[in-house]
């Protein structure tokens, strides 16, 4: 992603970009700033801008990248030999020797790019040998190299490594700018986003989580309703149901987003419950962990009622994608269980 293309941050950007411009970035940084406000992909951006094979000054910008030559796009899917990327694994930390095969390969000249630039993303996830492999490297960096170290946590960095880089520091997000960024790149309504930006404290991340919290009572809510469809068959107490699924939010937009999470809540149990009426043998479900409340719905939702229930929720989805109020789109689902 190109500087031009980054929501916020715009003074530390336009001083990057007129830095290597000139030709005067320093070779050994550390980006440091609160998780979610875009970190990682002005390290991209760095190294995009380094390697592009057109780049050009664009509005306040000294220096850009094209971001459609054939360096940006593979710099852009994470396939530029010359750009590595160093990020924690499943065991949460980077361990030493993925520190030594990066650094054995700085050595070298840049294959292809002109240079060659090291990411390493949660750098503070570096165990301590590790961190103490790169302090001589980040002191007397390879002349065509370029090391990028992101951290929410820089303190948890050896002051020794910290003192070889050049601190930047990225601030929190407007709101306006991360409702921007959950609208351009996380398919959110307009309205959504301004609500979810709202109280997220300048962060695209902690927006996107709290969405996640969200899904896991979503999920719940999800299984009440048709816990209470197996059972009840009464209109009226359908409806009761119902009141409870649409739940309460603070404002319009807010709850129709919330019944639209728990509806795709619903729709994945009841795909789940479909691949459990056509009897797969071990079949693979999205719910995994709920295989025991599941197999106890299947006995009263048969294949046709999934079906029937699969195909309501998908419109009541719609209904609410076109505004209807999130009572009546529950209501109605309530009945067609
Ligand atoms: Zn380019």
């Amino acid at each position: 992603m190109p500087f031009h293309q980054i929501i916020g941050h715009r003074r530390l950007l336009s001083l990057l970009s007129r830095a290597i411009a000139r030709d005067t970035l320093p070779p050994s940084l550390l980006l440091a700033g609160p998780r979610g406000i875009g970190k990682r992909r002005t390290a991209t951006a760095i190294a995009t801008t380094l390697n592009c094979l057109r780049p050009a000054p664009i509005g306040a910008l000294a220096m850009d990248a094209c971001g459609e030559c054939a360096s940006c796009r593979r710099i852009a899917r994470g396939v530029h030999p010359d750009v590595v990327v160093l990020a924690p694994g499943d065991s949460g930390s980077i361990k030493i020797d993925e520190v030594r095969d990066v650094l054995d390969r700085t050595h070298y000249r840049p294959f292809e790019g002109r240079r060659r630039v090291v990411i390493v993303d949660d750098a503070d996830a570096l165990v301590v040998p590790a961190q103490n492999a790169f302090l001589k490297t980040l002191e007397e960096p390879p002349s065509a190299s370029v090391f990028v170290l992101v951290s929410s946590m820089p303190d948890a960095l050896l002051s020794t490594v910290r003192s070889r880089c050049r601190p930047l520091r990225l601030g929190e997000l407007a709101p306006t700018e991360v409702a921007e960024i959950l609208v351009r790149d996380h398919q959110y309504a307009e309205a959504d986003a301004r609500a979810a930006a709202a109280e997220a404290g300048g962060s695209v991340g902690r927006a996107l989580e709290a969405k996640g919290v969200d899904v896991a009572e979503a999920r719940e809510a999800a299984q009440q309703m048709l816990r209470h469809a197996a059972r009840v068959a009464d209109p009226a107490r359908r409806l009761d149901a119902a009141k409870d699924f649409a739940g309460k939010a603070a404002t319009g937009s807010r709850e129709r987003e919330h019944l639209a999470v728990r509806l795709r809540a619903l729709a994945s149990l009841l795909r789940d419950l479909g691949l459990l009426a056509v009897r797969a043998e071990t079949p693979s479900l999205a719910n995994a962990d709920l295989r025991v409340e599941l197999t106890r719905l299947s006995a009263a939702f048969d294949g046709d009622r999934v079906t029937r229930a699969f195909g309501a929720v998908d419109r009541a989805l719609a209904a609410l994608e076109r505004n209807a109020g999130p009572k009546v789109v529950a209501d109605w689902l309530a009945l067609q269980l």
